[in-house]
């Protein structure tokens, strides 16, 4: 039996939605499986004839970088009806297609579920009908169905993040960060609507993201009635210390506590009276839902869309529908009605007015970012409380600059301020510590500090040593720092290890100890990723968008260096999130017999009509088999069939403004450092201290989480500056079959295939 596979994408479309179905047609090609486009969403599959076509390797080349969906989609009334869906039933089987992956929001799940639930009594009306060979309906007597969610509201239960969520997120920020801009120079008030009919996600991390002044969110609106008369007071007090913008953040679904809806109208007329100010409205609009996909959108619809492909070709006929999502940084397979009915049940929520209920189903980290922001956005700190000691806390940042640092400062210091406490800002890392150049910040010292690149504190690689310590810890003593924030990447944790280790000779050091990873080298221990290097994937990933373009008018081969040192996250990434053929890393390494073996690969792909190859090398991948090297073999060996250009990418992936995946990571980790120092100052007092209180912070399995400082050398490999376990390179295998066909296609295209891919 053929074993047949449908994909189609329906509902509103989100940036990423290509990737997903590049990822899920190449995965199913490859166990060997035949694979139909269904356009236009279920009107396609309610019309059939060209709307369900076959697909193959290169129909899905080209498009990761592109928004929108190259399927097409479709709102369809049709389908609402079971005639409708009959007819899909129908045109499905003309194709002996059992098996879907449908990529859209929950409307279109729930569309794709009850179709499986009618499958079999729709085969036996066709059959009645005589529209239906009776062999036809045994042989395909079940429907698999993997369902991905493409929203960019992420309001679907069973995934931590919709496909299009994130590139969304970007779209808002850019666009808040211009607005702040302009608004700062007239001095004006902005109220910016973004979409979230049901979900305040985008609306909150976008605050979140770019340092809002007040935001409206479906899911917990404002405790008083009087809302209006606290959200002008926090306006007017933010301009009297000194805010020149005042940004007003809202979910299109934003509403009152009694379920009131309030339009952004609304909001601009109650600035204006209570203002006395030019207040202007901006509403995002469909821009949120345009452009290209973001790094993150890419590597995640990649993922999922070949896990669908999996799950819908292994899936026997008593399995349940699934939906494939990510939670705490893994694939997970939850079944698809649950996921759909969990949905529902929140937006009942939140039309009935239970927003306790509503926040508790968004999760630890919708609550947590909730908080976050009620601080951050504050027009000024809470008192300090008389009775509760004041923490001297000394804050750094150390090793080379990651984006994200400056909003991992404005956060620490703001959550600090709020909780009574003394932020010290210490520039130049641990240079500053020895040459006592630390000055208190405030509350405002830090405005507008979220968007920004660079360290503005100065960083260094400074590693104390000898006298050096003895000045250290009397600096230290001199400013009375009670703990130090170190936000860094690899040197700036050695620089903090050494003084855990000289505890022992300098008491000054014994105070709690934290770092942050901040470094785009994402090369950091416990914790899975680190502040600056979403940025970083995503400069990359922009340049190597435009290098591909430029290739493909001259036939081709780009071999382009990442940063990273030893690790290879940033050129692993890079290469799933541009559709690279080849990554070279140092953790694999490289060998004389790999290079002949792609020299091989990229000859027989320009023979047969590929106009372009593309390469990623990590920087430190081989020292013999260097960029420029490898560009001279493969030029040499190209002949007349390809050339081959060079292109190492250098500083420009240091640089930036942090993406806003890494101002809210920035926010997260700086919220939870205060948490910690506090917690620890407690158990000082309380005199049971330990050495857990020298970590380091960092996300596993999506929480926050601290590993004790002592362990450091034991999770790292010290030499290559990366940790032993490396969770990213479980996606080598998947990076490796969406590059080239492999055996399984070649089995189920008779005359083997196209031989190469032609298109990345
Ligand atoms: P978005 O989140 O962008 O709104 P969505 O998938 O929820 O995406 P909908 O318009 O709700 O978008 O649904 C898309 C299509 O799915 C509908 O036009 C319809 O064809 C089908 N669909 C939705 N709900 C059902 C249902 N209850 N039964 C059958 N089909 C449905």
């Amino acid at each position: 039996m053929t074993v047949r596979l449908g994909i189609l994408t329906s509902g509103g479309d989100a940036q990423g939605m290509n990737a997903a179905v590049r990822s899920a047609v190449r995965a199913a090609l490859d166990r060997g499986a035949e694979v139909y486009g269904i356009y236009e969403g279920f009107q396609g599959m309610i019309e059939g004839g060209s709307l369900i076509r076959p697909l193959n390797w290169d129909s899905v080349g080209g498009v990761l970088q592109q928004g929108g969906t190259i399927l097409g989609t479709a709102r369809s009334p049709a389908f609402l009806c079971r005639e409708g869906r009959k007819a899909a039933v129908r045109n499905l089987l003309l194709q002996r297609i059992n098996r879907l992956v449908v990529i859209g929001g929950d409307g279109s799940l729930t569309g794709a579920h009850i179709l499986r639930q009618e499958w079999a009594s729709l085969m036996d009306e066709l059959v009645a009908d005589g529209k239906l060979e009776p062999s036809v309906a045994t042989e395909y007597n079940f429907l698999a169905i993997a369902g991905l969610v493409g929203s960019i509201d992420n309001d679907m239960c069973g995934t931590d993040i919709t496909i299009g969520a994130d590139s969304a997120l970007h779209r808002i920020t850019e666009a808040l960060d211009a607005i702040t801009s302009t608004a700062a120079s007239h001095q004006r008030a902005f109220v910016v609507e973004v979409m979230g009919h049901h979900c305040g996600y985008l609306a909150l991390m976008g605050a979140l993201a770019s340092g809002a002044d007040f935001t409206l969110i479906p899911e917990s609106p404002p405790n008083l009635d009087e809302w209006e008369e606290k959200m002008c007071s926090i306006l007017r007090t933010g301009r009297a210390v000194g805010r020149r913008d005042s940004i007003v953040v809202m979910a299109e679904g934003a509403q009152d506590r009694h379920g009131n809806s309030i339009t952004s109208a609304y909001v601009k007329q109650v600035l204006t009276q209570y203002l006395e100010e030019d207040v202007r409205v901006t509403v995002l609009g469909h821009v949120q839902r345009g452009g290209s996909p973001s790094a993150y959108d890419r590597v995640l619809a990649t993922l999922l869309g070949a896990a669908a492909a999996e799950a819908v070709l292994s899936a026997k006929p008593e399995d349940e529908a699934v939906l494939i999502g990510i939670q705490n940084n893994k694939i997970v397979h939850q079944p698809l009605i649950e996921c759909v009915e969990q949905t529902h049940r929140v937006n009942t929520c939140i039309r009935e007015c239970d927003f306790e209920e509503a926040l508790q189903f968004r999760g630890k980290a919708f609550r947590d970012s909730f908080r976050i922001l009620r601080t951050l956005i504050r027009a000024n700190p809470h008192p300090p409380t008389p009775s509760k000691r004041r923490l001297r806390v000394a804050i750094m940042t150390g090793g080379a600059p990651a984006p994200g640092m400056n909003a991992t400062v404005r956060a620490a210091v703001r959550l600090l301020v709020d909780n009574g406490h003394i932020p010290l800002g210490v520039k130049r890392g641990l240079r500053g510590l020895i040459n006592d150049d630390i000055h208190e910040l405030n509350w405002m010292s830090v405005n507008g500090w979220a968007p920004t690149g660079g360290s503005e504190l100065g960083s260094s690689r400074k590693h104390p040593q000898g006298t050096e310590l003895y000045t250290a810890a009397r600096v230290l003593e001199k400013h009375q720092v009670d703990a130090i924030v170190m936000i860094g990447g690899w040197a700036g944790y050695q620089a903090i290890h050494r003084l855990y280790e000289e505890r022992h000779s300098f008491p000054a050091f014994n105070i709690p100890l934290l770092c942050i990873p901040a470094s785009i080298n994402n090369n950091l221990p416990g914790s899975e990723l680190s502040i600056g290097a979403d940025t970083a994937l995503n400069s990359i990933m922009e340049v190597v968008d435009k290098i591909k373009q430029s290739a493909v008018a001259f036939n081709r081969c780009f071999i382009v260096e990442v940063m990273g040192r030893y690790c290879g996250y940033l050129a692993l990434m890079s290469a799933i999130a541009t559709g690279a053929e080849r990554v070279y890393l140092h953790e694999e390494g490289v060998t004389l017999k790999d290079l002949e073996w792609d020299i091989d690969l990229l000859k027989k792909g320009f023979q047969q009509g590929k106009r372009l190859g593309l390469m990623i090398r990590n920087e430190a991948a081989n020292s013999f088999y260097t960029t420029p090297f490898i560009a001279a073999l493969f030029d040499e060996e190209g002949g007349d069939l390809f050339e081959v250009r060079q292109s190492i990418l250098g500083h420009l992936q240091q640089g930036g403004n942090p993406t806003p995946f890494d101002r809210i990571l920035a926010a997260r980790l700086a919220w939870e450092a205060v948490r910690r120092i506090e917690e620890m100052a407690l158990r000082r007092q309380a005199k049971s201290y330990a050495e857990v209180d020298a970590v380091c912070l960092g996300i596993q399995e999506g929480d926050v989480k601290a590993t004790p400082l002592y362990m450091i050398p034991r999770l790292m490999n010290v030499e290559l500056q990366r940790p032993h376990e490396q969770w990213w390179m479980e996606l080598r295998p998947v990076a490796r079959m969406l590059a080239q066909p492999g055996p399984g296609y070649f089995r189920q295209t008779e005359s083997g295939g196209a031989g190469v891919a032609q298109t990345a």
